[in-house]
């Protein structure tokens, strides 16, 4: 394998693999949660983070994101400990954002308080939607109610959060959707970010979709509730910075804004990927094999802090052949390609002067005949020395990237 070369990377994520149970459309990877594996699992995470610092020392980090999984499981005095593991084997810029993701179901006021004495700054909640029967037809363990008593207190406690919508169900009607819209923005999120259902092999929904039983709504009411979404949110002065993404002034996600503009990141835990600009290494998605390998003999994270051990930082010897990972490394023009669509997807597009300092080519040189065909199909428009997707665009990125990819 290879060594990657991680030393421009500034944002780290931390993948934290544990659900009290599976929502039926999530293809994320996710064991049952129980106190016993947390705690292994901390212990198995110290050694990856020891082991990654003493490869990647000089790093900035910018951000750091704890996704999951369902973080908000976690007693926050694990997360208080990973966050002081981190600061004392990385350096972070003293406004470093750090985001834990969290669920409705599993957060209460002493977990919130107890994540900002951490040292978390901004969470990120899946609230999905506030109507009861979407709730349960997308298996989440939340209710209305709850959704809208988690989000007033999150905004007591956190200036800066996030909340998440997903829109196009089975059945669900425009006037639906406006409802969740208009209730979300009675709470004015610094943050929304809005994604529609979509089918992911190896879950319930692709089979029930596939046999039939599961319809999604028409592309077109699809489209309606997105215009809908982005007419709204605008109105409500939002900035639509990225196509899922809307933010109040001064409250763009840092941490993924950086994935759109191809930056290198590192990660740890099962299933997370790294990138180092060029090429993928990715850990595997089993929790076991990660802790045969990081915590072969299944000691418990407790008791290495009560040792004082967790502050030794020799726990884990270099390790240069690793099994547990997996690598794919970009093609050339594989990379210009991603880097294009990352950037379309926001929304100052892509510019051609950075596309040339980073590939030493011009973009139009590269995908003449496609920028051509997006501009006649007017999914793209080009101005000021870039591209950039237009409303319609928006709505059939995917057509877009494709293109990208494809030819
Ligand atoms: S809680 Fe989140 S990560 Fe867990 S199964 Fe549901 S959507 Fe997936």
């Amino acid at each position: 394998m290879p060594n990657l070369n991680f030393s421009l990377a500034n944002a780290l994520y931390i993948h934290l693999p544990f659900c009290s149970s599976k929502c039926p459309y999530c293809d994320f990877y996710s064991v049952k949660y129980s106190k016993q594996r947390v705690d292994l699992y901390w212990f198995a995470l110290f050694m990856e983070l020891e082991e990654l610092s003493q490869k990647v020392n000089n790093n900035l980090l910018q951000t750091i994101y704890i996704g999951g999984g369902t973080p908000s499981l976690i007693e926050p005095f694990y997360i208080r400990e990973l966050i002081k593991k981190i600061k004392k084997n990385f350096k972070l810029i003293p406004t470093a954002e750090i985001t834990v993701e969290v669920n409705p179901a599993s957060i209460n006021e002493d977990k919130i308080i107890g994540l900002k004495r951490a040292g978390v700054n901004r969470l990120s909640v899946g609230i999905q939607s506030f109507n009861d029967q979407h709730l349960d037809f997308l298996g989440r363990k939340s209710s209305s109610e709850k959704n809208k008593k988690i989000l007033t207190l999150i905004d007591q406690y956190f200036g800066n959060y996030s909340a998440d919508l997903i829109f196009a169900l089975p059945e669900q009607s425009l006037n639906e959707f406006a409802d969740d819209l208009e209730t979300m923005l009675s709470f004015k999120p610094p943050h929304i970010s809005l994604y529609n259902l979509e089918i992911h092999e190896n879950t319930p929904f692709y089979k029930r979709y596939h046999s039939g039983e599961l319809k999604l709504p028409s592309e077109e009411l699809d489209a309606e509730m997105y215009e809908l979404a982005v007419d709204n949110l605008k109105a409500a002065d939002y900035q639509h910075y990225e196509i899922s993404n809307f933010s109040q002034r001064g409250y763009r996600a840092r941490h993924n804004y950086l994935y759109w503009l191809f930056e290198p990141y590192l990660a740890l835990g099962p299933g997370a990927a790294a990138f180092d600009g060029s090429c993928r290494s990715q850990n595997i998605a089993d929790l076991n094999q990660y802790l045969d390998h990081y915590n072969p003999q299944k000691r418990s994270f407790k008791e290495l802090i009560s040792d004082g051990a967790a502050d030794n930082s020799n726990l884990f010897p270099p390790n240069i052949e690793s099994k547990i990972r997996t690598l794919n490394c970009l093609e050339p023009k594989e990379k210009m390609a991603e880097y294009s669509f990352l950037a379309l997807r926001t929304a100052q597009g892509l510019f051609y002067h950075k596309f040339y300092s980073q590939f030493k080519v011009g973009v139009k040189k590269v995908f003449k005949e496609e920028i051509e065909e997006l501009k006649s199909k007017q999914l793209i428009k080009e101005g000021n020395e870039r591209i950039y997707l237009t409303e319609r665009g928006k709505e059939l990125a995917n057509e877009v990237f494709l293109k990208f990819l494809l030819d």
